[in-house]
């Protein structure tokens, strides 16, 4: 998807703070964290969101999670961690590419978050 902001990031057109990578999944930083450890996982092939994937997915969505949980222990939430996929309008998805956010830190991270 060339108009695709995570698209870019994965093509090396647009930096990121990139802390895993293998050659389906991306994880990077998010821009704008919501807590200590906010990082995002994305495959490198487009999806648009969790609303388009097929069970074909399964394998592959079941591997981004151990991933998550990889990352979150390294970047600095090895208590625990909490992971947000918006999805679509109601999840108020704002980049339609699909991505886990992984957010935590040294504290417990609050109650449900209304917006990260
Ligand atoms: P969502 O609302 O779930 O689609 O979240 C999109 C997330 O992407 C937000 O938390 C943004 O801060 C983050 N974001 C947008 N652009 C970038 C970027 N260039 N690098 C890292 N994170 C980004
Ligand atoms: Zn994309």
């Amino acid at each position: 998807m060339s108009d695709c902001i995570f698209c870019k990031i994965v093509d090396g057109k647009i930096p990121s703070a990139k802390v895993y990578e293998d050659d389906e999944i991306l994880a990077f930083k998010d821009i704008s964290p919501a807590r200590p450890v906010h990082v995002l996982v994305i495959p490198k092939r487009h999806i648009t969101s969790l609303a388009t994937v097929t069970p074909e997915d399964a394998p592959f969505l079941g591997r981004m999670l151990t991933v998550a949980n990889q990352i979150a222990t390294e970047q600095g939430s090895p208590d625990g961690f909490r992971v947000i996929i918006n999805t679509g309008r109601v999840g108020q998805q704002e980049v339609p590419h699909l991505h886990i956010h992984i957010v935590g830190g040294p504290d417990p991270v609050g109650p449900m978050l209304k917006r990260i």
